[in-house]
């Protein structure tokens, strides 16, 4: 039985098990490191490696990033979703770039003063990659502690949050708080796991109270559950030959941003467009589906619209709010090639409905 500080235990376990390959851990930077903690916030490690490989072979360089497009850095985050991180690293870049002259911030107030940055991530950043003493208290992190401390409450309380940052703090040690840190998030997502926790190989299980009293499930407690409502929304979906129409939605608002079909909110409005494009058009249902936003079901019907290369009188402005019933206002279009993809981010419901039309035979859709 190990009885040592709870620090010691756990550093000891990283220099034995901890993960020490991952592509943001060699030759480490700030920037690096940035980068992947911000996709590592809501996604599992064998996700993000290739995405941050992509990335940091088109963006090298906090300078290279905030001289980029938006559309650019949104097209290499395609798949990773919740895309206001991305929004958020392109501004934050351009406030490194203007602000630091391009060098990362060593300041723990002015990394966390960055857009999307919060205290665990500037924490996570500057101790990671500067050594800098800072606590992190991360997703993963608040498992550990809520289990070994058998901390009652849901983490996103501002009480509990706060209970939990005055342990962190504490159990921080004053030497290698890079390990520390990286041992944290390690045993968390490897051993702590939401379902099935490994505790008979955790370093810290001899004094772990979850543990100890078989409770590991019940920590951390969940979110008080609020039902969300559900939306209906219709999609059209406008393909001359191997091209269809895409509108890039406003910037506030669900995919800001990002590219979509035309939205409207009834079968009535969609099939009022699809008349006004023309009069004899035929709408083929295709698979509709929920995409579910943290405040609210979308139940998505597209619905595709065939138009032939010589229709003249095709004009994309029938796409909007003044012209039709279309829902949003598109800051632009694009006509979109299947066969030749533009590089752009696309909205999830994009995507999916992109893979099905690649899947669905027109037999099917007749
Ligand atoms: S002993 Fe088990 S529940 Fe406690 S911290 Fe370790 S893995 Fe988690």
């Amino acid at each position: 039985m190990n009885t040592a500080p709870f620090s010691q235990r756990v550093i000891e376990w990283y220099r034995q098990f901890g993960r020490t390959t991952l592509p943001w851990q060699q030759h480490k930077t700030p920037y690096k490191v940035w980068i992947s903690e911000i996709m590592l916030q809501q996604t599992q490690v064998a996700t993000v490696i290739p995405y941050f490989e992509r990335f940091m072979q088109r963006f090298s360089s906090v300078t290279e990033l905030a001289n980029a497009d938006i559309d650019e850095v949104l097209h290499h985050w395609t798949g990773l979703g919740y895309y206001a991180r991305a929004r958020n690293l392109h501004k934050a870049a351009t406030i490194i770039r203007d602000k630091y002259h391009g060098k990362f911030p060593e300041n723990f107030d002015d990394v966390v003063a960055l857009p999307g940055i919060g205290r665990s991530t500037a924490g996570a950043i500057l101790s990671l990659a500067c050594g800098q003493h800072h606590a992190i208290l991360d997703g993963n992190v608040k498992r550990v502690l809520t289990r070994h401390n058998a901390v009652t409450g849901w983490p996103g309380l501002p009480k509990v949050e706060q209970q939990l940052w005055q342990l962190a703090d504490t159990l921080s040690p004053a030497q290698h708080i890079d390990q520390y840190n990286q041992a944290m998030m390690d045993i968390g997502a490897t051993l702590c796991t939401r379902s099935k926790p490994a505790c008979e190989r955790c370093p810290v299980a001899f004094d772990c109270q979850a543990q100890r009293q078989g409770r590991q499930k019940d920590f951390p407690e969940k979110k008080p559950k609020k039902a969300i409502p559900a939306k209906d929304g219709f999609l059209l979906v406008v393909r001359q030959q191997q091209q269809v129409l895409l509108q890039q939605r406003p910037p506030a608002g669900i995919w800001g941003g990002l590219w979509c079909f035309p939205e409207f909110s009834s079968e009535a409005a969609i099939k009022a467009a699809a008349a006004m494009i023309n009069a004899d058009a035929t709408l083929h249902p295709l698979p509709a589906f929920r995409h579910t936003f943290s405040h609210f079901h979308f139940d998505i019907q597209p619905l595709l619209l065939d138009v032939s290369s010589d229709e003249n009188e095709f004009n994309e402005t029938m796409l909007t709010p003044q012209a039709g019933d279309a829902v949003m206002e598109p800051k632009a279009t694009l006509w979109y090639n299947l066969a030749q993809p533009s590089r752009v981010g696309l909205a999830a419901a994009t995507e999916r409905i992109l893979a099905s039309l690649q899947t669905a035979s027109i037999k099917e859709l007749e």
